[in-house]
């Protein structure tokens, strides 16, 4: 079930001419005339009224790992993150975890556990919510396959009632679901986990709280990195399960959390049979810089800001990329990375 906490009054939670850089993994992002972080679903439904009220847009985001904001933010546009929707409910072997809660905390609570379903969000940066709506995965691991039921706001219903429906229905593909067809706000997911013991909500609750005392550090790779491997250190003593270990080599390996990026920057194309991060690869193009954004000389399909680039400098490698792949292997790469007018 979904609770509600005692919400602030609106002007509590609206900070005018915020940098939406401070906001996202890229470290990219002009000033936004409106920007708010509600801390629970009332003052979501609350600002979501007030928008409509004062005519201005909104955009929905969560921590900010995949997207690119832009340099001039629209001054109509109330920038919504829901990284302070934070809300972990244990009932017996169903959880409710909310659309903020960061999905590496998921492993956290799988090693409380001891259940190894959970593992593939270790270190996997972003919300629950984001998570949900992307159907973000790892390796074999995604979203889609650890939840029961999603709650959400249909916008295209003045009521604003909490809605829900269950994973069966979500329309779950490679990086796809339901979410990304309909104007719904993902609230959070039911999880239920079977054959476990249940989840000391004192353990989790107490992980949740050294979390928050991060602050606005929330979309920061270093401090997240720093957090969660900690994390799970301690609680996986004296041996670190295998695939945690191995998802710490190769995320490291990647330079994941040092460099300021959103992780892949354009989707793979499984109809080619190599990945795009390999196309560009091949198309020695690793390396190449324009302004302060440069293709990460790790990774083809890592497009880095290494010394304050501009949303514009980071589009100009996209369409190189996009056309020398276009060139050479007859398709444009779509997007992964969510750009924000
Ligand atoms: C270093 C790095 C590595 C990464 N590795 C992976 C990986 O291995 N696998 C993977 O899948 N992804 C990966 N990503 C991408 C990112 O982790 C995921 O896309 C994640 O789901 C983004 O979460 P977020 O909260 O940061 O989303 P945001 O960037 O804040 O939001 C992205 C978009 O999601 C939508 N959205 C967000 N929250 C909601 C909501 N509650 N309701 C409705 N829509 C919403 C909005 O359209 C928004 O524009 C990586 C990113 C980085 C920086």
């Amino acid at each position: 079930m979904i609770s509600h906490k005692e919400p602030r009054q609106i002007e509590q939670f609206i900070n005018k001419q915020e940098k939406l850089a401070n906001h996202c993994s890229y470290g990219i992002g002009g000033r936004a005339e409106y920007f708010a972080s509600p801390r629970s679903i009332t003052e979501l439904v609350e600002l979501l009224r007030y928008c409509s009220q004062q005519g201005l847009e909104y955009t929905i985001f969560g921590i900010g790992s995949n997207v690119l904001f832009s340099d001039q933010p629209s001054a109509n546009i109330m920038y919504v993150s829901l990284k302070e929707l934070l809300q972990f409910d244990v009932k017996d072997n169903e959880w409710f975890v909310s659309a903020g809660i960061p999905m590496s905390m998921l492993a956290l609570a799988g090693e409380l556990i001891q259940s190894e379903d959970f593992q593939f969000t270790h270190l996997l940066p972003g919300s629950f919510g984001a998570g949900i709506y992307m159907n973000a995965k790892y390796y074999h691991g995604q979203i889609g396959d650890v939840i029961s039921r999603v709650y959400y706001l249909d916008m295209a219903e003045p009521s604003l009632e909490i809605k829900s429906i269950p994973v069966e229905e979500c329309k779950y593909g490679y990086k796809q679901s339901i979410f990304q067809e309909k104007p719904w706000i993902v609230l959070g997911a039911d999880i239920t986990v079977e054959d476990y013991p249940s989840l000391s909500e004192t353990e989790i609750e107490s992980i949740l709280e050294r979390y928050m005392l991060m602050k606005d550090n929330k979309s920061n790779l270093m401090q997240f990195h720093a957090f969660f491997s900690g994390e799970m250190k301690r609680l996986s003593q004296p041996e670190t399960p295998i695939f945690i270990q191995e998802i710490e080599e190769y995320r490291s390996k990647n330079k994941h959390f040092i460099n300021h990026s959103c992780g892949s920057y354009f989707k793979n194309n499984y109809d080619i049979g190599q990945s795009i991060g390999a196309l560009v690869d091949h198309l020695q193009m690793k390396g190449t810089t324009y302004g302060g954004a440069m293709i990460s000389p790790h990774h083809g399909n890592m497009l880095i800001n290494v010394n304050d680039a501009t949303a514009g400098d980071i589009l100009h490698l996209q369409r190189i990329i996009s056309e020398a792949i276009y060139k050479e292997y007859g398709f444009i790469p779509e997007p992964e990375v969510q750009i924000i007018k």
